[in-house]
């Protein structure tokens, strides 16, 4: 029987464990098994370069910020992993696959080991750290040149030099898609927007902004069939979704913007979710909270935030579940 147990392994969940460890509640980490196709550690360990995360200001890969080596000559590990460990939290590499939160202690049952109630964890608390996947269409080539000029996250990835002054892509019509174009119109020296339809779905604000940007052309009706290039994309192979006609795009970056999928499918049925997917989550005595439907639940990072999706901003809503968690705690005399 645990007080807290913590669901998910990347900046969310390592803050909120490194937050509750330090307050003597021996948080447990469930860091996911090749849940939802990410690892332990999270989104973070797809990408190669973080260079906004503060306190590394050259920069270090996401497998190194989360999970290991060690710090130039210092004998101390880095790593957000090494860091929930060093103050006493428990990690095991199992994802879990179902829960129970109608009565407390709450009940967690992990993958492989779901089927009989008596498997089940029993938790006084839970932290929800479970995060989002960003959506991509795996077309020909994408394994090849992901991260070698295929990207989903232009906030992440767009300044790095393989796409500075360069001709690049971003596929989607909504905002986030607008969004992302205008930003990387700072360093490209065009940017192509790939809309599947002949609409923007964006709002009329953003949709204006991208449609009266002089570094912007739209690409109307088009879909991405093939990325094609030597080391680092170079081209991408498009069709006319009404004529069928395919032709080449010289681009050397191609961002997806088609959106993200929180991980909550374990949860469905048992907080509330929005119709996105993502974990409600609501203020607690007027001031903004991590507290979901289910008092006792608290929900941190990309799993309850579709709009700022950052490795900072996970961390910070991960402490703050820590707090509300430790302090919800307090007020039931545990
Ligand atoms: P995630 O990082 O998504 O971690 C969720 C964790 O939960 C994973 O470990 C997963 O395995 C685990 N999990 C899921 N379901 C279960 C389950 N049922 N049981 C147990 N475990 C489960 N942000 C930046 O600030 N700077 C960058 O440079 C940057 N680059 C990026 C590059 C790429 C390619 C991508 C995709 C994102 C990038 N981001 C960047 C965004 C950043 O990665 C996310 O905002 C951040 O990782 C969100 O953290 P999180 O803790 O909420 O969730």
């Amino acid at each position: 029987h645990h007080r807290v147990v913590v669901v998910g392994s990347g900046p969310a969940g390592h803050t909120a464990a490194i937050y509750l460890a330090r307050a003597n509640l021996e948080p447990v980490m469930y860091e996911g098994f090749l849940a939802a196709g990410i690892a332990a550690g999270g989104q973070l360990t797809t990408t190669t370069e973080i260079e906004n995360f503060p306190g590394f200001p050259d920069g270090l890969s996401g497998p190194e910020l989360m999970e290991r080596v060690r710090c130039g000559e210092s004998s101390e590990l880095s790593s957000m992993r090494q860091q929930s460990i060093k103050f006493g939290t428990k990690i095991h590499t199992e994802t879990i696959s179902r829960v129970d939160f109608s009565q407390r202690p709450f009940r967690l049952w992990r993958e492989g080991h779901d089927e009989k109630d008596e498997d089940a964890i029993l938790a006084d608390s839970v932290v929800i750290a479970t995060g989002a996947t960003a959506k991509r269409l795996f077309i020909e080539g994408e394994d090849t040149y992901w991260q070698a000029g295929i990207s989903a996250c232009a906030v992440c990835d767009g300044a790095v030099p393989i796409f500075r002054n360069k001709p690049l892509v971003v596929i989607g019509g909504g905002d986030s898609a607008s969004e992302e174009a205008v930003f990387l119109t700072k360093y490209a020296s065009k940017v192509y927007v790939l809309v599947r339809r002949d609409k923007l779905r964006a709002s009329k604000v953003m949709a204006d902004r991208l449609l009266n940007h002089p570094k912007v052309e739209i690409l109307w009706n088009k879909i991405p069939i093939r990325a094609e290039g030597d080391r680092l994309l170079k081209n991408l192979v498009i069709e006319d979704t009404v004529t069928k006609e395919r032709t080449n795009l010289a681009v050397n970056g191609l961002f997806y913007a088609i959106g993200h999928t929180p991980n909550t499918a374990v949860f469905k049925g048992q907080i509330d979710l929005h119709d996105t997917g993502y974990i409600k989550v609501h203020p607690n005595a007027g001031v903004p909270s991590t507290y979901t439907s289910v008092e006792g639940v608290f929900a941190a990072g990309d799993v309850q935030d579709a709009t700022y999706r950052q490795a900072i901003t996970a961390a910070g809503s991960g402490c703050m579940a820590a707090l509300d968690c430790e302090r919800w705690l307090e007020g039931q005399g545990h």
